[in-house]
Parts: structure tokens; sequence; C-alpha cells
């Protein structure tokens, strides 16, 4: 099963620089089993590239996927105008949901799209669809089950959970902790999932302070799920629109702080959960997307192993891109605490050039042999 992360933004779409790393888009996470079903959960706006994408990807052929809609905050439903994939009569689409207040699942979906809110009709949108209403329930989709779970959210949630392969992947976001039967809920959703992605939207000190109520949760809870539930890996999800990557940092690096596995969700982030490496729970493991360029320029290497103890290595970059490096070490980096890479770039021509120092987040660090040894291949991204 390849899960990727299409939109990790929640409320609404945040493009602003501050939050460039981890991106604007609202929720959608693509997930393909390995006979090829396209399991799309939420429609927020990353819903919109995911449709760009498939068009290249099946060129003339028909698409046919299943959407699980959680609920229907503009969050997780407003990329559905813009997938462009909807306006082809050869594509298929199954909507999965549950009604709301009297209205089945195609009249609030379509609801979005009616006069004077959208220029462009339901009629339209020549993609054969159709829409199923869902509750608590378990269902087979070719090589998966789907189980759904109802959440602690405002005019309610739908949690899942997808097993495929003898993995679990839980994606459960909207949730706000403190009602027993949903509390419950979540944990027996998530129980011995491989992966979890959970809704982190606010820091402890927010929730408690200005957000009770508001139906979200924070990193503290995700962390107390993922230990209870005994899942391997953690994935935080659906920030909040005034959290920069810097704030997404520091969140990242509390929740490591209790469990190491964890990952805070960026556009592209892409997990492929038949990998042992979400079994280990040392071994962090994304990859940055996009652009890189080689370029080997000394570096030095400063963190703090997962003992507590200092080290300093040098070591030479690999490559480079506008997210982050990566680079070889003998170290083993702590996952929760920040790396500071000094990048020798002293030509003797120019005064005050020489190290350049940048505090970094460890996204990557797995253990990687080459041809006379083990070293740790380290990915990193600039703070
Ligand atoms: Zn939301
Ligand atoms: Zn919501």
């Amino acid at each position: 099963m390849k899960v990727r992360f299409w939109g990790v933004r929640g409320s609404t779409p945040t493009p602003t620089l501050d939050n460039f790393r981890y991106g604007g888009n609202t929720a959608c996470v693509e997930v393909r089993t390995p006979q090829g079903e396209i399991l799309i959960l939420d429609c927020g706006t990353g819903l919109r590239v995911l449709g760009k994408k498939l068009l290249i990807e099946f060129g003339q052929q028909s698409i046919r996927a299943n959407m699980f809609l959680s609920h229907y905050h503009w969050d997780h439903i407003q990329g559905i105008p813009f997938f462009e994939p909807l306006y082809n009569p050869e594509n298929h689409f199954f909507f999965h949901s549950f009604p709301s207040q009297g209205r089945s699942v195609q009249e609030v979906l379509e609801g979005q799209m009616s006069d004077p809110y959208f220029p462009v009709d339901l009629s339209a949108m020549r993609a054969f669809r159709s829409f199923t209403r869902i509750d608590e329930t378990s269902l087979p989709f070719r090589d998966a089950v789907v189980t759904t779970i109802r959440l602690n959210h405002p005019q309610g949630c739908l949690g899942f959970r997808i097993e495929c392969g003898g993995k679990v992947l839980v994606y459960a976001t909207d949730n706000e902790p403190g009602s027993p039967e949903h509390d419950k809920n979540v944990r027996k959703l998530a129980a011995g999932a491989d992966v979890l992605i959970y809704d982190t939207q606010y820091t402890p000190i927010e929730y408690v302070s200005l957000r009770k109520g508001w139906g979200h949760s924070t990193w503290r809870e995700a962390v107390n799920i993922a230990q209870e539930a005994q899942v391997c890996q953690l994935i935080l999800f659906h920030h909040d629109p005034d959290h920069s990557d810097t704030v997404l940092d520091t969140i990242l690096g509390e929740a490591r702080k209790f469990f190491p596995n964890s990952v805070a969700a960026w556009e592209g982030l892409e997990l492929d959960l038949a990998l042992e490496e979400h079994t280990k729970p040392r071994d962090q493991s994304e990859r940055r997307t996009g652009p890189r360029q080689i370029m080997h320029i000394p570096l030095r290497v400063l963190g703090k192993r997962a003992d507590g103890t200092s080290f300093e290595e040098l070591t030479t970059l690999e490559n480079l891109s506008l997210r982050g490096a990566f680079f070889l070490l003998e170290n083993d980096p702590d996952p929760a605490d920040t790396l500071e890479v000094e990048f020798d770039v002293s030509t003797g021509k120019v005064p005050g050039q020489g190290l350049q120092k940048v505090q970094s987040q460890l996204v990557r660090n797995q253990p990687l042999k080459l041809a006379d040894q083990t070293k740790r291949g380290v990915g990193v991204m600039f703070r």
C-alpha cells in the first residue's frame, strides 16, 4: 500500500512563504493498493493537484477511484469542483460519506457547486459518479478493506482504517479528545496500525486556553493514542493555518521526544507500507521531493545522539534542494534534536565567507551499506 499526501493543512488553504516546506493545501491523501485500487481520503484543495497528476499518468485511459469524505467542512471538499478528471465522461468516481441534516451525500456535495457559489453546475461534471451512504461499517474494495468509525467533531466526522496486504493505515483527522465514546473509538480504529495519520491542529497550550470545543486535537493526544494503540509510525496532520514551518518543526520535535517515529505530514510526502522501515521506530524514512543539486561541499554536522551525548562530525554534502540536504554520517543522530549543519563555502577571496551555519530538522536517518562500511544516510529540512 502506497500513500501520498496532496494536502496537509486544516481549516483553510494557506499559500504563504512561511509554510512553503510543509505546504498550504487542505486535506487530501491518496492511497494505492498493490492491485491498483485508488482510494482518496478527503477532497480538500490538494485534490486539484492530484487530479493533474492522474491526467498525466492515465492519459487516454479511464480513471476509477473511490473517494472517502471524513465530513463536509470546506477544507475536506473544496478540491472537488477543481478536480479535472470529474469532467471527463470516461472516468468513474465513487463517493462515500454520511448523510447530513436530512440531505443525502449527493445533495450535500452538490450544494457547494450551486448558484451563486460556482460558475459551472453539476451537469458539466460528466464523469460517472455514485454516492454511497456509509456510517460505522467495514467494506471491501478489491484488495483492501475500509473500516469506518465516528469521531468527535462538530456536525460529525468519520475516521478510516484501511487494511491491505497485512498492513494497516489509519486516517483519523478532525477529532477532539474528551468524549469517552470517541476516545475509545479512535483507539479501536488505530489499534496496531503501521501508520496513524492524526489531527494535531493545536499545541496543547492553544487547545487548553483558546480552542476547546472546536473539534481538533494536539500532538500530545496523538502521542497518547499512538502509544496506547501500539502504532508503528505517527503522522501529524491537519496543520493549523497559523502554524508556520518553524512552529511545525517545534511541534514535531516535541512529539518525537515521546514518540520518536513521528513525522509531520508535508505535501509530497510518500510512504510505502510494504517497506520494512515503517516497523523500525529509530529510522526516519522521509525523502525530499523536487529537484536536487548534487554538490560535494565539505560539511561539519553538530548534533546529539539518542543517549543525549553530543557529536561533531566532518562529512560531505551529497545533494541539496530548496527544502534541505542529504549527507552520510557515522553518528546516529537523535530524531528529536536539531542538527546544526555548517557548510564550508570559503574561497579565500571574499571577506566574510567561510562557515555558513544552518539549523536543520532530521527527516531521514537510515543505515546505508556502502562498499566497505555502513553509514547513516541523513536527510534534513532547513528550519
Ligand atoms: Zn478539517
Ligand atoms: Zn472539520
